[in-house]
């Protein structure tokens, strides 16, 4: 067993409430993120896989599962594209392990 599957067995402890229709992240303009990004590294560097990028060169944001990290705000830092908050209370990530 690799280090990775470790990680996300206990990802998997994990229980996401999902807030339907207000998602706490939003691409502001995903024209952006499809034409001038080029990096597009919050499709790399989400721990939990929720920006998929497609093969047109567009990003897909769903946020289930979002472990409220904020590494896609900071890593989406040269074009401020991210609207991030937490979500309300009793939604979002319910962690198991700390
Ligand atoms: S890093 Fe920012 S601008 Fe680039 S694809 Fe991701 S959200 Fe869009
Ligand atoms: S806050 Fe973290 S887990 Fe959530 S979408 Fe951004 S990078 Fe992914």
């Amino acid at each position: 067993m690799n280090a990775n599957a470790k990680v996300e067995e206990k990802l998997f402890q994990n229980r996401y409430r999902v807030d339907s229709g207000r998602p706490h992240i939003r691409i502001k303009d995903e024209e952006l993120c499809a034409t001038q990004c080029g990096t597009q590294q919050c499709t790399i560097c989400c721990p939990a896989g929720c920006y998929t990028l497609e093969g047109n060169g567009r990003v897909v944001l769903i946020t289930d599962g979002c472990l409220e990290c904020g590494t896609c705000r900071i890593i989406c830092n040269d074009f401020r594209n991210v609207a991030w908050e937490y979500p309300r209370g009793g939604y979002g990530v319910l962690f198991k392990f700390g």
